[in-house]
């Protein structure tokens, strides 16, 4: 089993000849509403790419946002009883898109600025994980609460992004860190350029550390291991939203399954590759037998 402790938007999209600077109005196309958020798009790349039992931990508000989320989610088959309602609205992204293909993004946290510590049924849940997988667009209490929720052998999965500063509690109870190379830099502190060196300083911290490296596929790096680089099938990208999303989820679910870090990791790269062969987060997430078929290719 899995269980994702994280966020979930939809996201308000716009496409626009330019992006407005301050005071000014621009006209765009038309509006487009898509279910979001980097733990409801991983939690669905754990269901239906990976194939695995997935519960997601969230809070969303009581609003029409939300049932657009819960919808999408209990398409994929994961497990949406222990998602909490609050009187806050439910996570929104309000994404403009320009003509050269450039997004300019505002989150409103909402309702996911609500979830704390799991509770009751969510804690039980997070408690029968095999697999618990965090990002950090939720407050870090969360993720810190589902930490010392799980039982004892399940694996903290820490997708850290957005970067943020981390407690020395949550630096010690994960297990495996997924970044890209945007984020090992920025955990790694400023004196790296280079994300293959700060991924592997993070491997004093953490037991295992998966860098993305997008079109190149990942490598996995473990303390006192050499590392070991899994590539990218070559395929012609349209929209690399959520790529990093459905890499995490099937990562996850694999790991659940019992997979070694690297064979979950060639599953999780065929995914991501696929995922940006098509548009949007969760609706381009492609399903189990997809991703089986590029891993034997
Ligand atoms: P993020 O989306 O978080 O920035 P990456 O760009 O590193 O993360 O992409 C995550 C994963 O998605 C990669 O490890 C790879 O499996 C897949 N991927 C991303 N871009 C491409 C691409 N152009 N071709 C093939 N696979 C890709």
């Amino acid at each position: 089993q899995v269980a994702v402790v994280g966020s979930a938007n939809i996201d308000l999209v716009v496409p626009v000849d330019h992006h407005p600077v301050p005071g000014e109005t621009v006209l765009g196309g038309t509006l487009r509403r898509s279910p979001g958020g980097k733990g409801a798009n991983q939690a669905v790349a754990a269901a239906r790419a990976g194939q695995a039992d997935t519960s997601f931990v969230a809070a969303l508000g009581r609003d029409e946002h939300a049932d657009i989320l819960l919808r999408s989610l209990d398409d994929a088959g994961v497990r949406t009883d222990v998602v909490r309602r609050t009187d806050s609205p439910t996570g929104t992204a309000l994404i403009t898109v320009s003509a050269d293909g450039e997004n300019a993004i505002v989150v409103a946290p909402g309702a996911n600025a609500d979830l704390g510590a799991p509770e009751g049924e969510a804690r039980d849940r997070v408690a029968q994980a095999d697999v618990v997988l965090a990002q950090l667009e939720i407050p870090l209490d969360a993720v810190l609460g589902a930490a010392r929720a799980r039982r004892s052998g399940a694996l903290l999965v820490l997708n850290a992004a957005p970067p943020a500063e981390l407690t020395a509690e949550v630096w010690d109870a994960v297990d495996v860190l997924v970044v890209n190379e945007h984020e090992a830099r920025a955990l790694a502190g400023s004196e790296h350029d280079d994300a293959r060196a700060a991924a592997d300083d993070l491997t004093a911290r953490v037991g295992t550390v998966v860098l993305t490296l997008g079109a190149a596929g990942c490598v996995v790096l473990q303390h006192d291991a050499d590392p070991v680089t899994v590539a990218a099938p070559t395929v012609s990208a349209v929209d690399t939203t959520g790529a990093g999303d459905t890499f995490c989820g099937v990562l996850a679910a694999a790991l659940a399954q019992g997979a070694g870090t690297v064979p979950a990791a060639r599953r999780a790269v065929a995914a991501g590759a696929l995922a940006v062969t098509r548009h949007g987060a969760q609706e381009a997430v492609p399903d189990a037998a997809a991703v089986t078929r590029l891993v034997r290719e």
